[in-house]
Formats: structure tokens, sequence, C-alpha cells
């Protein structure tokens, strides 16, 4: 019986040939990931443990994101004991305030994530990085602070479903309205601890960033990793960033999956999730005229640089409408840099929008954009439970980017095609 890509990778970092799901398994990890909001919780166990040393200092990023620049007394606390631990250890991969992005983002980006590596980060949108054929998962602050000490983690080796894409995506259609129609079609326990592995010829007709944006939301349906395989633009996208060697690997043709979910990427429509759950879906069509105070286009789903060139593709020389706040926030400073040179910020500000240096702000409810009783927002992050930007009586809509900025030139949920 042959392995899935997931458990071949599990395999190799625990040093067998081979695994079997549902296995207990000890594996060795390439990288370990936390937050200003979750690293804290980490380093304080990591000392009440009594622990002085950490396995490999390049192989420990911290990023502070989710509340930066700090907006309040609290969340500066948070950083400082950020900032301490990482000059104590001299944590390589330290992003502070000018330098940070949105960690799923940034990690790609700065080549700490490749093809067959392990990596675990106190946050559960780490399985981002399975865009690039790695295993990437989220998991607790103690599980970060042992594999910071260590540099191993225990994992139940998970079994997967397999969703084989076929065709290309359509105009104004994206990674994200492929994964929310996924989500919609499974639920929000549809992968329960398993494995989401994409697979087939549709997948070459899938840039990068939405490669990125479909992982980023595997766990929306409840797996433990979403993994794609690598191909020519994987390995474009590895060029330049990631020099050390890495070992990709091919599910076997025997691999078992519970489950073969198939879908043609030209049959899908633009797809928004109403409140109060990812799985809530529905076509842009049935959701649209819905009206809207916010509009959020950023966070480590949808603040990459073709999330912004559709938004701006848009937007440019419109007018955000009466009434509506729209808030675009570049993942990283890199994007920022790009949208700047291709003239996007631009197009963002004479359209009545206010950009933000990245942060993860308004996609938790935390700044930059938090919503008031009774408020609407439609936004590109990928989680809508109650109070997610607000108060329990405000609502937030996921859609793409597409979708989102053309609801913010009419201020009710709007299909772009018809902008
Ligand atoms: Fe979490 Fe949102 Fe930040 Fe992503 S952008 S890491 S989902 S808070």
């Amino acid at each position: 019986m042959g392995m899935t890509m997931t458990q071949k990778i599990l395999a190799r970092a625990a040093g067998l040939d081979r695994v079997e799901a549902g296995a207990l398994i000890e594996g060795r990890l390439d990288l370990v990931l936390g937050n200003d909001i979750t690293a804290p919780v980490a380093i304080r166990e990591f000392e009440k443990a009594g622990l002085h040393q950490v396995f490999d200092r390049e192989r420990i990023a911290i990023v502070l994101d989710h509340s930066t620049p700090c907006k309040d007394i609290k969340s500066a606390q948070l950083c400082a004991v950020c900032r301490d631990f990482a000059k104590a250890h001299q944590i390589t991969h330290f992003y502070d305030v000018g330098e940070m992005g949105v960690e799923h983002a940034l990690l790609p980006e700065k080549g700490l994530a490749a093809p067959g590596e392990v990596i675990i980060g106190a946050d559960s949108h780490t399985c981002t990085y399975g865009a690039l054929g790695a295993f990437s998962t989220g998991v607790g602050s103690t599980d970060m602070a042992a594999g910071m000490a260590t540099g191993l983690a225990w994992f139940r080796v998970p079994t997967a479903i397999q969703v084989k894409l076929t065709g290309a995506l359509g105009p104004y259609v994206s990674g994200k309205d492929l994964i929310l129609h996924l989500i919609g079609r499974i639920g929000v326990d549809g992968a329960l601890y398993q494995s989401l592995e994409f697979c087939g010829d549709g997948i070459a007709s899938l840039e990068m960033d939405d490669r990125f944006t479909i992982c980023n939301m595997a766990i929306e349906a409840g797996a433990k990793n979403g993994i794609f395989p690598v191909d020519e633009r994987t390995l474009d996208y590895l060029k330049g960033r990631v020099e050390r060697p890495y070992t990709p690997v091919e599910a076997d043709p025997d691999a078992v999956y519970t489950q073969v979910i198939e879908i043609d990427l030209s049959k899908l429509r633009p797809t928004v999730a109403l409140p109060h759950l990812p799985s809530n879906t529905r076509t842009v069509d049935e959701a649209a005229g819905k009206p809207i105070q916010q509009v959020v286009i950023g966070s480590c789903t949808n603040g990459r640089l073709k999330d912004l060139r559709e938004a701006a593709a848009i937007l440019r020389g419109k007018k955000v409408a009466d009434g509506v706040r729209c808030i675009v926030i570049p993942a990283t400073q890199q994007i920022y840099l790009d949208a700047m040179a291709e003239g996007l910020i631009a197009d963002f500000i004479q359209a009545g929008v206010a950009v933000s240096t990245p942060t993860c702000g308004p996609c938790l409810g935390g700044h930059m954009g938090v919503l008031s009783d009774n408020e609407w927002a439609i936004t590109t992050t990928n989680r809508n439970f109650v109070g997610r930007m607000g108060p329990t009586s405000s609502m937030v809509i996921l859609a793409s980017p597409a979708v989102a900025a053309a609801s913010a030139l009419t201020g009710v949920v709007t299909d772009p095609a018809t902008i």
C-alpha cells in the first residue's frame, strides 16, 4: 500500500521507511514559528520548564504581526517578551515592525519554507506552506515551546482526502473561490485531522498565490494540512529564495485516500461565505445585493500581490461607495513595495481606500478596522465566526479580492463581472 505526500514527508522526518495512517511518530522539525500572541505563551512555557537553549536559532521564526504596530499596552508588552527572547537566543528569523509581514505570507517570501520540509507554527494557518509541497501545520504554544527546545514534535499520521482539479479558472474566479467552494461542499469538519492533497492537471493553471490561499484555508475544513505537488511553478517561486537543498515528494500511485473529490475549475463561480461559518457558502449571484459597511482586502489568505492586482483592476479610476470603508493591507513590506511600483497603491488611494502597513489587524478584530454593532463587512480573510471582527452582532462575509473590491464600489455584495 502506497503513501500520500504527507505520509512520505512524515516518514522521512521520523527516520522511517514508511508510516501508516493513525501511527504516532516523532518527527524532526525544519522550522518552528510563533507570533506576537502565541510566542509569549510558548516562551513562558519554555522558561517555566527550565530550558535555556533553543535547538537551532536558524530554525525558529518569530513574527510580530497580529497587533503591530502595537495597538495597546498589552500588545506592546507581548512584543517586548518576543524581542527579549529573540535577542537572548539570537533568533535569526525574528521580524519586528518595519520588516515583518503577515507571517504566512512572509515566511515563503523569505524562503523559510521548502518542499518536503516539516514546519509547525503556533498559529492555525501555518498550513499555508503546503502550497510549496511542505508538511506544515498549526500547533499549540506548548508544542511550540517543546519544538523550540528539541527540534522535534509528535504527530498522528493523518489519512488523506484527494482533491482532483481539472480545467482552468474563469475570469474573476480565484483560489479563494475554489477553497470556499470546497469547504462549502465538505463542511468545516469535512477533512477533520486529514490531509487535503491536491492533484490533477488543473493545478498547472493555478498561480502560487492561489495555491497559498487554498492551503491557508485547509484548516477551515478541519484539515491537519493542505498540500500541493511540486511543479515548474513551485520551482520558479523557490528560485532565488531557497538556497538549501530540499527534496520534494510525490504521492504513490496506490496511496490510499478516504475520499476523492473532483472539481472542474472552469465550472466554479465567484463564491462567498455568509456568517458565521466558512462553509456557509453561496455563489456571488445568490448573495448579491446584501449591504455592507466595510471591506477588508488583505490577511494571510489574500494579501499577496496577485490579490492586490485583482482588487486594483476593479477599483482603478473609480470611487468606493459613500458609506463604505475600504481597507487594503499588503501582507508584507515586499508586497507593499511591489504594489507601489506597479501603481496599485495609487489606484487604491485615488479610489478612496485606506492602505495600511502590513498587519493582521482587522482579520481578528484587533485594530485597523474593528466593526461596530450590527455592521457587515465583506473581507478576504479566512474566518467569519461570531465576533471575529467586532462585537457579536457584527457580521463577516468571506470573499475573494475581486468580489470584495466590486462590493466596495457598490456598497452591496457584487459580482465583479457586473462592474
Ligand atoms: Fe491569523 Fe488573520 Fe493573521 Fe492570518 S491574517 S495569521 S488568520 S490573524
